[in-house]
């Protein structure tokens, strides 16, 4: 089990995140990515840390 962590100040809502992994991130009504859950099964971790690593702004990592 991994855990997602996003910095909202530095998201410009962008949406790369949510392209890649709809499933973990969405842009929310503030235009912010929210988190549609943190906790990433390990069968799902190299396709969340894609989206992760897709985050321009690098408002997103994953801690193991
Ligand atoms: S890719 Fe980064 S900047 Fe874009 S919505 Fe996701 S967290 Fe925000």
């Amino acid at each position: 089990m991994s855990t997602v962590h996003v910095d909202r100040p530095a998201c410009e809502g962008i949406g790369m995140c949510e392209t890649q992994a709809h499933e973990y991130f969405q842009i929310g009504d503030d235009g912010l990515v929210d988190l549609v859950t943190p906790e990433v099964p390990d069968g799902d971790r190299d396709y969340v840390r894609a989206a992760v690593d897709s985050c321009p702004m690098s408002a997103l990592r994953i801690v193991d």
